[in-house]
């Protein structure tokens, strides 16, 4: 389907109006060459793992367009940070068209860090070697983990090396270059919306509506004022079982802008995220956002309320009465919440017996765990594999709740640990009205409480390996990754807390922006 998309080719950074994208093409590196492949994603695609260097490898870097190619950077804007911010666009990301999967669905693949576009304001269109590892890294992770995201098929070094003002030492640093070649099927985020609104086009809101209706939600049929509302909350349907996923294994996206909300309801655009390690619903990973914790991992719920708030007024100009939108939002509400407690009962190893009381002992728990310095990810997995143990002998339940706390506990006084030893005394009697034999509970357990999630330093130890010229550190992580809920003993040391050394070191426990 033709949409309004400017030809001029043009790259100068400036104001687009009319158009919903841009025609522009990648612009050449030095010396791209494959760093990493992620196979079964390109199995999926029909792909087969090129050589180190070579055509591929130049078309992964933007250096070779094909005749089939017809690469365009997106004109979208967004609020940043609670203010809008007026017209952003891929300011570095080139798509460069679809490719057509084993099953016959088509993919988008877009090269993050391709040069500048339109869209690239002050900045140069590129993305550094540390970034582009960690959105390669974590979105495959996350796809591993079954939380709805992006894909990402190739990390490619290009040879340059790009400038960036490294916030916490204070001195721009040479750094080298990198491209990671995304896949999905459309990034197409609530800010493209927002951006058509805001400038008034609206031949250009309802088209891209429409197009985003009939090729990936064409089960709600063809587009109508009613369709655009059933769109409205399949939208909000979506964001909210997105972010229940990352509630539950502790990811912090970190930046939660409106242009990085994709319109499927994937996690889109990895930054300055991170993963929780000990407990805390007030931590946040970026830098920027130190002052306000707008971005913190307990907010997330409420930024994606807001963010959908915001997608409503857009999407509003499409349709008589905006009130129709509310339910959506109510929606989102209601999904999240029922989403958030079915797995929180499968973290716990409960089925839904006695709804309300539950509720409340998933609240005495997160509290307890806020008061601790407890490692989310090493509390539960610890938890699943005690739990059978402890209800074939109630009497050991003592004994076995401190090993648990012991493995997880990076630093507690007495009195949290009492916090948490009186909710493990709870969950006990809760656990013992469960009718499952204690394998099938500690099975449920295993399977939503992962073993291996990408913690931070696990990350920075990758992009430092890297930047050396070693990629087993960053191949390993890759392989683990793969099985996160299976025990993978000669791996154990990649499930470890978190070492003293990374607790404020840059990179491992705080990020910023620059990227
Ligand atoms: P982000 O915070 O990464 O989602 O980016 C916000 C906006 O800044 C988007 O429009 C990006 O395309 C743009 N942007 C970020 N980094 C660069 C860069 N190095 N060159 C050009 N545009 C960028
Ligand atoms: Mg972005
Ligand atoms: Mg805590």
């Amino acid at each position: 389907e033709e949409m309004r998309g400017e030809a001029s080719f043009d790259k100068r950074p400036r104001a687009v109006p009319g158009y919903l994208y841009s025609r522009v093409t990648p612009t050449p590196v030095a010396d791209p060459r494959l760093l990493a492949w992620s196979d079964d994603l390109a199995a999926y695609l029909g792909l087969a793992r090129p050589a180190e260097r070579g055509p591929a490898v130049d078309a992964l870097a933007g250096n070779l367009v094909t005749g089939s190619m017809k690469p365009f950077a997106a004109r979208y804007g967004g609020h940043q940070f609670g203010s809008w911010a007026g017209q952003l666009g891929d300011g570095r990301a080139i798509s460069l068209g679809e490719v057509t999967a084993t099953d016959g669905t088509p993919w988008e693949i877009q090269l993050k860090g391709a040069g500048p576009t339109p869209y690239s304001r002050r900045a140069d269109g590129r993305a550094v070697l540390r970034s582009s590892l960690r959105e390669f890294l974590c979105s495959e992770a996350m796809h591993y983990l079954g939380v709805p995201t992006t894909r990402a098929l190739s990390l490619v070094s290009t040879g340059d090396k790009v400038v960036r003002d490294m916030f916490y030492n204070g001195n721009p640093q040479a750094e080298p270059g990198a491209i990671v070649a995304r896949v999905a099927p459309t990034f197409v985020r609530f800010g493209n919306f927002q951006m058509m609104a805001s400038a008034a086009e609206l031949d250009n809101l309802r088209d891209l509506a429409a197009y985003v209706i009939r090729r990936y939600y064409h089960e709600l049929g063809e587009p109508s004022e009613e369709v655009y509302v059933r769109w409205f909350e399949e939208i909000c349907r979506r964001t909210a079982v997105m972010i229940a996923h990352w509630m539950s294994v502790g990811f912090v996206h970190g930046v939660m802008n409106t242009d990085n909300m994709s319109i499927l309801g994937l996690t889109i655009d990895y930054g300055p995220y991170g993963w929780l390690e000990p407990y805390d619903p007030d931590w946040t990973p970026n830098t920027t956002d130190f002052g306000s914790r707008r971005y913190a991992y307990g907010q997330q719920p409420n930024v994606g309320l807001w963010n959908l708030w915001q997608l409503a007024r857009a999407l509003a100009h499409l349709i008589p009465d905006p009130e129709l939108l509310r339910p959506g939002l109510d929606l989102y509400s209601a999904t999240f919440e029922q989403t958030r407690h079915e797995m929180m009962l499968r973290k716990l190893g409960l089925t839904n017996l006695q709804p309300e009381e539950d509720k409340a002992l998933f609240e005495a728990l997160h509290e307890a765990l806020g008061e601790s310095e407890v490692d989310m990810t090493l509390f539960f997995r610890r938890l699943s594999h005690t739990v059978p143990a402890v209800l074939a002998n109630p009497d050991s339940a003592e004994a076995a709740w401190g090993e648990v706390l012991a493995a997880a506990t990076y630093s507690a006084s007495a009195e949290e640990e009492t916090q948490l030893r009186q909710w493990l005394g709870r969950y006990l009697v809760r656990l013992q009205q469960e009718t499952a034999a204690p394998e099938a509970i500690r099975e449920m357990m295993l399977g939503a409480n992962p073993k291996y999630v990408l913690r931070n330093y696990l990350a920075q130890q990758a992009i430092e390996a890297a930047e050396a010229g070693d990629l087993s550190v960053l191949n390993r992580l890759m392989e683990v990754l793969k099985t996160p809920f299976a025990e993978q003993p000669e791996h154990e040391e990649l499930a470890a807390k978190r070492p003293d050394w990374a607790r404020e070191k840059p990179g491992c426990a705080t990020l910023s922006c620059s990227s």
